[in-house]
C-alpha cells in the first residue's frame, strides 16, 4: 500500500512535525500508523498515511457502522441507540444557535441527521463521498450529492460536520468551500475529537478516537484554533460532546480486550466514560468539542 508523509502543517505552515504517538487500525488492516505533532500550533496527522487514491480499502469493514444501519453485536446496538439520542441532541443545538431554515450536512453517511432536520422543516442537502452510503442515504428522501464542489454558493444558514473533519484529506481547501457555501450570517458545527481530553490520555495508544488511518487529523484547541484562524472563521463556542467519552472509553476497553465486549469490559468503558467527564470540567477538555463557527 503506497503511503504519503506531510511536509507542512496545513493549519500554521510550519515544518516541524514531531513523532507523537503510534496507534493500530483495530478495525480494518490491523497495521500500526504513526501520529506526528506539530511543534508550533498541535495539530496532530496520520503520517505516513494512505495516499486518497487507497484511502477506501481502509473504510472496507463490517466492523465501520457510521456507514450502515444494520446493529448486530451488542455493542452495535449501543451505538445505534447512542446516535438517536444524539441527533436530537445536535438538532437542539443547532436550533437554539443558529438561524436554521436551510442546512448542509458535509460527510452526511447515511443520512440520519438529514432525515431529521427535514422532518423538522428544514431544507437539506448532504454530501457524501461513499456511494454505498449515499444510496442509503437516498432511500431516506434526502438530497445527497458526492462533493461540495457541486453545491451553489452563499445559501446555507448552517453546515455541520459531525466527526468529519479528521477524515477530509485537504484541510485548507475544504474551509474555503464550506464559506463559499455559507450564506452572510450562516454558521458551521464542527465536532472532532480531541486527543488533550482525559480518556485520550489515559488509553494514550488505545483510544478508539484516533481511529487511524480513516483519521488523517487529529485535534486538540490549540490546533483547531491554529487551522480556524488561518481559514479566516472565529470561533463563537466551544460545545462539549459528553456522551462521546462513554462511546469513545467503551471502545477503547473492547480494543484492549482484543475485540471482546464482555460485561467487564462495559463496565470499565462507562466508569472512564464518567471519569473523562468529571476530570474534563476544568479545563472544558472534553472527549469531543463542537465549534461554532462563522466567518
Ligand atoms: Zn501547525
Amino acid at each position: 500500500m503506497t503511503l504519503e508523509t506531510l511536509a507542512v502543517c496545513p493549519a500554521c505552515g510550519s515544518q516541524n512535525f514531531l513523532d507523537f504517538i503510534q496507534c493500530k487500525d483495530y478495525t480494518v488492516s490491523h497495521e500500526s500508523f504513526h501520529v506526528k505533532r506539530c511543534g508550533t500550533c498541535g495539530l496532530c496527522a496520520t503520517c505516513p498515511r494512505p495516499t486518497t487514491e487507497n484511502a477506501a480499502a481502509y473504510y472496507e469493514s463490517t466492523d465501520y457502522i457510521s456507514h450502515s444501519s444494520g446493529a448486530k453485536s451488542l455493542m452495535d446496538r449501543v451505538y445505534v441507540l447512542a446516535r438517536h439520542f444524539t441527533l436530537a441532541w445536535k438538532y437542539s443545538l443547532v436550533k437554539s444557535t443558529a438561524n436554521h431554515r436551510s442546512l448542509l450536512d458535509v460527510g452526511c453517511g447515511t443520512g440520519d441527521f438529514l432525515a431529521f432536520a427535514k422532518a423538522k422543516g428544514l431544507t437539506t442537502f448532504g454530501t457524501e463521498p461513499s456511494a454505498k452510503a449515499r444510496a442509503v442515504a437516498q432511500k431516506k428522501d434526502v438530497n445527497v450529492v458526492n462533493s461540495i464542489a457541486s453545491l451553489p454558493t452563499q445559501t446555507f444558514d448552517v453546515i455541520t460536520l459531525w466527526h468529519v473533519l479528521e477524515h477530509i484529506y485537504d484541510l485548507p481547501g475544504t474551509l474555503d468551500k464550506l464559506k463559499e457555501r455559507l450564506n452572510e450570517h450562516g454558521t458551521i458545527f464542527i465536532a472532532v475529537p480531541n486527543y488533550e481530553s482525559p480518556d485520550a490520555m489515559h488509553y494514550k495508544n488505545t483510544w478508539a478516537a484516533y481511529d487511524v488511518p480513516r483519521h488523517v487529523w487529529h485535534f486538540s484547541k490549540n490546533g483547531m484554533h491554529s487551522l480556524l484562524g488561518n481559514a479566516s472563521l472565529s470561533v463563537k463556542k466551544i460545545v462539549p460532546m459528553k456522551l462521546d467519552a462513554y462511546y469513545v472509553s467503551l471502545l477503547s476497553e473492547k480494543y484492549k480486550a482484543d475485540g471482546k465486549f464482555t460485561p467487564a469490559v462495559a463496565i470499565r468503558g462507562l466508569y472512564n466514560g464518567w471519569k473523562s467527564n468529571l476530570l474534563a470540567k476544568r479545563e472544558k477538555n472534553y472527549s469531543s468539542l463542537i465549534y461554532v463557527v462563522t466567518k
